[in-house]
Parts: C-alpha cells; structure tokens; sequence
C-alpha cells in the first residue's frame, strides 16, 4: 500500500478522510520531524502538503522513494519543484478553483483601502464620529489598475474591474496572446501609469523585491499597493518607508515577508489595510482545494498521474 506523508495540517475533516482511505503519517505530531525523516523518511512515496507547509529542500532529500508531491494552494515558492523536476517528480497544485475567491477578496481590499472602510469602522467604534466628520476618500470607479501578473487570478480580477469601468493594464514577463489588457514591458512604467497596483504573480526568487522602493515610488502619492500573491514580491522595508514618507496614499496586505509576523510600523499606520493571508480563505473554496487534493493523490494512486500538475 502506498505511504503518503502528510506534512501539515489541513482541516479536521481532511486530515481524517485521508488517514481513513490511505496509510498517512502527519510528519507535524513527530517529536522532531527531521529526525523522523532521517530514520523513516525512505518508506514514502506520496508527500500531502500545502503552500503554506510546503516540502522544503532538505526534506526533500530524506525521502528517496518519494514519486509525487500534491499540494493545496496554488503557490508553490514553499516546495523544493526544482529538486523534483531534477529527480522526476511530479507536483500538484489546485489552481482555478481558488480564482474567483482571490480576485474577489483583491477587489475588497482595494475598494476598503481607497474608501477607507476598516478605517471608517474603526472611527464610528471609537467614538471619533461624535467629535468630527470623516475626511474624504479616494475614488474607485474609473480610476487605472496596474496588475502584475495576468494569470488566473489576475484576469479574474480584470474582469472584476471592468465592472468598475476601471481602465487595466499589466506588466508580466510575456504579454498575454489575445489579451484586450495593455501590456507594459515596464513595472516602473506601469505603476506611474496606475492608481491601483495589485501584486498576483508567483512568489519565490524570480520575483523577489519586484515591487521595489524605484516601483513604489512610481506609484505615487496617491497610489494604492495591493498585495495577494507573496510577501517576497514586495520589499517590505521600501513599502513601510514609502508609506511612512507618504510616497505612496496606503496599500492593502494579505500577505508578508515573514508571517505571521506583521511589522508594527506596518499595524500602526491608519492608511493601510492588514489581512491574516486569507486570500482563498471561505468554506466553499477551501473544500474545493481539498477535494482538489484528494483527487489528485487518488489518481496518482491508481493511475501514476496526477490531476493537475505544474
Ligand atoms: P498563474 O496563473 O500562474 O499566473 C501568474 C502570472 O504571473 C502570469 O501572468 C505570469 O506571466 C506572471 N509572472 C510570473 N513570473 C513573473 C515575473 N518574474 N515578473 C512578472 N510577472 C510574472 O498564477 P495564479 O493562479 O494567478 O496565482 C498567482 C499567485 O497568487 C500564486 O502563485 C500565489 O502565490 C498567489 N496566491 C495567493 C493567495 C492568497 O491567499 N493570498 C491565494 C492563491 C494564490 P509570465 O510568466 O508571462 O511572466
């Protein structure tokens, strides 16, 4: 019978199907899971993972027997794939049913940023109201989006804007065949074009500090930085000192550097909107990934293939 390792935990309903169908070990209840690799790791053929637990290098290289990796998530910056492309080793994600989930949370925290929703809230609670009018907000209908990265989720949250009459243009390696989206070879170009930029490339070294202080500054005054692909697309430090010299108007963050840890120049600043990476994060997507997941371990089981490869 085939061993999976499930690296991390997903949800309790998950975790305990699979323990019923397959031979699952849950690497994250070994006492020292690395020493636990070192002296088992060769018994398994199938790794369960996440984005958020991924398959790290090292691990990687204590099990030698491993044949597959199915991931839930569609980021894969946490898992060794350049080690298993070396070795053969087929990689699942679970894109597109994570999409529209994504691009719609994208679109709420740009409409909360530039209209000032959470900060609003926080000052109807805090009594703020009884004492003085709110001030003005920025905009939202019509005004330009700069998307980097026109994938899945990046087109998703095109189609979303052009019910805002927002004008959209892009920056990704290659432009998008047939796209009706301007592409801009530039970032730099692109974020002094747009009001709006929204951050949906991959994570992982070939984008890191994409989004740098020159791109930042670009941006300008009374730009917006929205972020829901990775912390490392963004140079975190550039971002906390744009804000702080008011270079660029606020940004809106589900994601960071280093999470769970959320710089405090970060949370003491009003203008800028804070999210705990839930990006994918409702009932109905989260179970769509996991059946997702599940399918694609059971196809490789049966048939030597995975559902939805890299
Ligand atoms: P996708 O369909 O693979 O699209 C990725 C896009 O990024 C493509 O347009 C690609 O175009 C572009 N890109 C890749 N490398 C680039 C680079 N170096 N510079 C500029 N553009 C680059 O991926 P997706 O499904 O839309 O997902 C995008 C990312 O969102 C994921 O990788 C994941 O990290 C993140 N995500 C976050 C959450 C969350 O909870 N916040 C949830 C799901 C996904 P080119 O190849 O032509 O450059």
């Amino acid at each position: 019978m085939t061993r999976i390792l499930q690296i991390g935990p997903l949800s309790e309903r998950f975790n305990q199907a699979l323990a019923t169908e397959y031979q699952v070990t849950a690497l994250w209840l070994q006492a020292d899971p690395q020493a636990f690799l070192r002296e088992q790791g060769e018994q398994f053929e199938v790794v369960a993972t996440s984005a958020r637990f991924g398959l790290s290098t090292e691990q990687m290289a204590l099990l030698p027997k491993l044949k597959a990796v199915c991931s839930f998530g569609v980021g894969y910056d946490s898992i060794a794939v350049d080690q298993a492309r070396d070795r053969g080793i087929p990689v699942s994600t679970t894109p597109d049913v994570l999409t529209d989930c994504v691009a719609d949370l994208a679109m709420g925290m740009l409409i909360d940023v530039s209209r000032r929703i959470a900060e609003s809230d926080r000052f109807v609670r805090s009594g703020k109201w009884e004492q003085a009018g709110f001030p003005l907000a920025m905009r939202v209908s019509g005004m330009r989006l700069g998307i980097v990265g026109l994938g899945s989720i990046g087109q998703a949250i095109a189609r979303r804007a052009g019910g805002f009459d927002m004008p959209v243009r892009y920056h990704s390696r290659r432009p998008v065949a047939d796209s009706a989206y301007t592409h801009e070879a530039d970032l730099q170009e692109l974020a002094r074009w747009a009001d709006f930029l929204v951050v949906a490339c991959p994570g992982g070294d070939a984008t890191r500090n994409l989004v740098n202080a020159p791109v930042l500054e670009a941006l300008g005054p009374k730009g917006y930085l929205i972020n829901i692909a990775r912390g490392s697309v963004v140079d975190e430090p550039a971002l906390i000192n744009a804000l702080q010299q008011h270079q660029i108007a606020g940004a809106a963050l589900d994601v960071f550097a280093k999470e769970p840890n959320v710089p405090q120049a970060l949370r003491d600043m009003n203008n800028v909107l804070l999210l705990p990476h839930v990006g994918s994060a409702t009932v109905q997507t989260r179970q769509q990934m996991e059946d997702l997941l599940t399918a694609n371990i059971k196809a490789f089981i049966e048939s030597g293939k995975l559902l939805t490869p890299l």
